[in-house]
């Protein structure tokens, strides 16, 4: 596999390789030829050149004059563990991307903690270092120059790091926990596959109340999908449809004179009780609701995965395991398909998803 690494000005980019290399034997790669339009911001006070780090050294036959050379090397040896921090611009990404062994990583840190490791790096190398306004406005440079500026690239990446504080055990320990290295980060498992599809059903909602999508499979073959929301030739919830949805009354209020369909009896209307038979299992991105439930057992569904839990009613719970269907939580945990699974808390990073009460802030930071 080939792990590809961007961040912003002293974000921890080679402390993340170095912790590649020295834990899971991963190689290094350059690529030498930098696109001339990036700016060059990584300066000292008097505009001298601060040298990117003391470990890169370039070996001959691991450094590449261009992304198309590099990918084929990789491409040639994916199975073995690669690295490189020298993805420039997005035509780089562009060229690694398409292969199925490339996974993008993002590394950050706040700008003030950035330019902390940077003052470092210039005393490292007896070289006066910028103030902090003149380390924003590279920084600035750096990520949004129009054309040039990483903002776009970052934004690409499949698995993000916070990397906010000055321990580099804390980062080490982090990226333990994010498993890098495992290769099924590369391709997702089925439950993955079917959940995203879920979620992207949910996409289509229509409700005012609440998004929910979820997938009908069976034999690893969706059967049908459905999402939520107003009948057929009804106006769309959002739009009107449903007087009750669009009276922001609270959930479980008034449900009787509701007009949308769940996403669940859509799924089961679209498949029709003759598709759905023995081994079926709905994929919903929301545990389901009651009403939801009794329907599900009623069609012989085998078995319903759900995503968040936070409506889970321990009466569908009880009929579920009465009536034989298997009830199962997704856990998205540290999931490299779901990058928005880290919460937004500010003090470290984390894989939970939506809940801040399972978030496990383990993400320390690095820079001796
Ligand atoms: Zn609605
Ligand atoms: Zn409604
Ligand atoms: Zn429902």
């Amino acid at each position: 596999m080939l792990i590809g690494i961007c961040g912003g000005i002293c974000a921890g980019k080679s402390s993340v390789a170095a912790h590649l290399i020295e834990e899971h034997s991963f190689r290094r790669l350059f690529l030498l030829a930098r696109n001339n339009t990036i700016p060059s911001v990584e300066q000292s006070a008097s505009g001298e050149e601060v040298p990117e780090d003391q470990h890169r050294h370039h070996e001959k036959e691991l450094s590449f004059q261009s992304a198309d050379q590099l990918l084929d090397f990789v491409t040639l040896r994916w199975r073995e563990r690669w690295v490189t921090t020298d993805i420039w611009d997005e035509t780089v990404l562009d060229v690694l991307a398409r292969r199925p062994c490339f996974l993008l990583l993002s590394v950050d840190a706040p700008v003030s903690v950035r330019w902390g490791r940077f003052k470092q790096r210039c005393t490292l190398h007896e070289l006066e270092a910028p103030d902090l306004d003149q380390f924003v406005l590279r920084n600035d440079v750096h990520l949004y120059a129009p054309r040039s500026g990483l903002a776009p690239l970052l934004s690409r990446a499949q698995v993000r790091l916070l990397n906010p504080g000055n321990s580099i055990d804390a980062m080490n320990l982090a990226l333990k926990a994010l498993n890098l290295h495992d290769e099924s980060r590369l391709r997702p498992t089925w439950d993955q596959y079917f959940m995203r599809l879920a979620s992207l059903a949910a996409e289509r909602s229509n409700c005012m109340k609440r998004r929910v999508g979820c997938v009908l499979v069976r034999d690893k073959r969706v059967i049908s999908t459905g999402y939520n929301g107003t009948p057929r030739g009804v106006k769309n919830c959002k739009d009107g449809g449903c007087p009750r949805c669009n009276a922001a009354q609270q959930a479980g209020v008034g449900l009787d004179t509701c007009l949308c369909l769940h996403a669940e009896e859509n799924a089961l209307l679209e498949a029709g009780r003759e598709r759905i038979r023995d081994g079926a299992i709905l994929y919903c991105d929301t545990c389901p609701c009651l009403t939801c439930t009794v329907k599900i057992t009623q069609v012989g569904i085998t078995e319903v995965v759900y995503d968040t839990s936070y409506s889970l009613d321990p009466t569908a719970a009880a009929i579920f395991a009465e009536g034989g269907v298997k009830l199962r939580q997704f856990s998205p945990v540290g999931d490299p398909f779901f990058p928005e699974a880290f919460c937004s808390c500010i003090a470290a990073s984390c894989w939970s998803r939506r809940s801040t009460t399972a978030c496990r802030p383990v993400i320390g930071s690095t820079y001796p």
